[in-house]
């Protein structure tokens, strides 16, 4: 019997990157489905975007992650773009099609996914809010709208990139987009909101003892409480939250799934979440 050497390459390009735990992640999953699989964490200057990404089309790279600041400029390398990356503008995957390579987000798709499969919340007609207007936040507004969501409540504190979110969203998807600068005393809750999501980097460590400032009495009972930071795994928005007694959702849950569908698009294959989960629990306590 001939024997088959060849490893398939799939990796993720940033600067920083090097403490970036996908590589761990989907290593673990490819060790559990037995595939002859590497990830690759590689330190790419924007200067060198270009010349690296020939030699991932070079090296025949099964598939990439982009992480910052290559997120947009790497669009220029690519042959096309998913519907939902062309939408949000940006993208943290790569998957191929022969030759070719296709963009696709995958940030608000893993948050959807953590959404309906873990806190079993189907946001077709739900009321959101969602604190921030960054990349994730615009990756997670356009998937929540995409998937029916009736109302979104935006909150930035940047006026500019908050209203710029919205006017997108009202353009290209016809949402029903309401915006508000992140207000001085702590944000209130309408009685009709089902759910509340932190894409700012607040909380996120080293500065884990901040939350942004919500007040919880006002929140309806079945309100659910996501977010997107996952380092720590229970900021202080989320201990607060389940002290009012709601429920929550973690971003560990969004990172495992963005890993899950990025190994169903690279390989074709059911991706083995539990085993995933538990190399980034692993990751994160080391
Ligand atoms: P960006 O830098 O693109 O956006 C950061 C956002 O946070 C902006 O809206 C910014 O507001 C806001 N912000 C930052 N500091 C403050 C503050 N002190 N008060 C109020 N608002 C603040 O980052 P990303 O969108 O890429 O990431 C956001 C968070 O999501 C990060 O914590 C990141 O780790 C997490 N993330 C998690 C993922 C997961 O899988 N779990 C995936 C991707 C991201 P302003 O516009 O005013 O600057």
């Amino acid at each position: 019997m001939v024997k088959n050497y060849k490893a398939e390459l799939v990796g993720v390009l940033g600067q920083p990157v090097s403490e970036n735990p996908t590589g761990a992640m989907q290593e673990a999953a490819f060790a559990a489905a037995g595939l002859n699989w590497r990830y690759l964490t590689m330190e790419v200057r924007p200067a060198d975007l270009a010349e690296a990404m020939k030699g991932i089309r070079a090296l025949g790279f099964a598939g990439l992650n982009l992480t910052i600041p290559h997120k947009v400029s790497v669009i220029l390398y690519l042959d096309r773009l998913s519907h939902e990356a062309e939408l949000i503008g940006a993208v943290n995957t790569v998957r191929r099609e022969g030759d070719l390579l296709i963009g696709e987000n995958t940030d608000g798709k893993g948050f959807l996914r953590a959404l309906r499969e873990d806190a079993k919340v189907d946001p077709q007609g739900k009321t959101a809010v969602l604190l921030g207007a960054g990349g994730a936040a615009r990756a997670m507004a356009t998937e929540l709208i995409l998937a029916g969501l009736k109302r979104l409540v935006l909150v930035n504190r940047s006026e500019s990139r908050g209203r710029e979110l919205a006017e997108d969203l009202r353009r290209k998807l016809s949402a029903n987009v309401e915006f508000l600068v992140w207000p001085e005393r702590a944000i209130e809750f309408a009685s009709d909101t089902d759910v509340l999501i932190n894409a700012t980097s607040v909380g996120l460590y080293p500065n884990a003892e901040a939350m942004p400032a919500v007040d919880f009495r006002t929140a309806p009972k079945g309100m659910v409480v996501c977010d997107a930071v996952f380092n720590p795994r229970e900021t202080m928005l989320l201990a607060h939250a389940k002290a009012f007694g709601l429920q929550t959702l973690d971003g560990l849950s969004m990172l495992v799934y963005q890993g899950v569908i990025g190994f169903e698009m690279w390989t074709g294959l059911r991706a083995p979440e539990a085993e995933m989960k538990q190399a980034l629990i692993r990751e994160m306590a080391g």
